[in-house]
């Protein structure tokens, strides 16, 4: 009875938090898809290729070595046995660029299997289940998970909540291009539930999905 929970949501819309406690919770592997997306992008900008060109982007992707660390409960991508850390994929020209990328389809086909293999890795490492947030993964990746479920909450909230963080990213643009690409646009999945967090808190939310999974 191994369990797969997605969430997908746009930007700060609380899908790491959520997915974190949810881990913590449950002892579930959590993954967070966002981090793949971007380290894609700064490795892509690294070797200089460019956005426009998706046979570069399929064939650097594709060549290159990913496999994945486990740290406690959660997952990471490495390249060439390397966790890129945050400080390298968390800057303002990754936040700008990472949403360009990410909405080439070669990209996304280049870590189609790599995320649906990680439900296998999660089973070796003995967890009962992987919380895996996103765009696209209850609607792509694993659309079959037991629980699906949509975050969103108000741009201006959003805001908010990233300028606490103390983060300059423009969550407004981001997702409107990751609202109107053509491939796995961001929406919320069919039959997935829609949770507006606007005016919960955290615990509000998490305790929303528990109930859910509880059961
Ligand atoms: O979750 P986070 O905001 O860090 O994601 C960064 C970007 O990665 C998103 O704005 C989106 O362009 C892309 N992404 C995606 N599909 C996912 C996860 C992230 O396209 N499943």
């Amino acid at each position: 009875s191994f369990i797969i929970v997605a969430i997908d949501g746009g930007a700060a819309s609380g899908k790491s938090s959520t997915s974190r406690a949810l881990s913590a919770r449950f002892n579930l592997l959590h993954v967070d898809t966002g981090s793949f997306y971007r380290t894609m992008t700064a490795e892509l900008l690294r070797v200089g290729v460019s956005a426009d060109d998706a046979d570069g982007i399929g064939q650097a992707a594709a060549a290159l070595p990913l496999d994945t660390a486990i740290e406690g409960r959660r997952a990471s991508m490495c390249i060439n046995g390397r966790i890129v850390p945050d400080a390298e994929i968390r800057t303002s020209e990754v936040n700008a660029n990472v949403s360009i990328f990410a909405a080439v389809p070669e990209l996304r086909r280049a870590l189609l299997d790599y995320q649906r293999n990680l439900a296998a890795v999660a089973r070796e490492h003995g967890f009962p289940g992987l919380v895996m947030e996103g765009r696209d993964i209850g609607s792509v990746i694993f659309p079959d998970a037991d629980f699906r479920f949509f975050l969103h909450a108000d741009p201006a909230e959003r805001a908010r909540r990233r300028a606490a963080e103390g983060q300059t990213d423009s969550i407004a643009e981001r997702d409107r291009l990751d609202t109107s690409r053509k491939t796995a646009p961001l929406a919320c999945p069919e039959g997935a539930t829609d949770i507006d967090s606007t005016f919960m808190t955290l615990e509000e939310v998490v305790e929303r999905i528990s109930g859910d999974l509880a059961t």
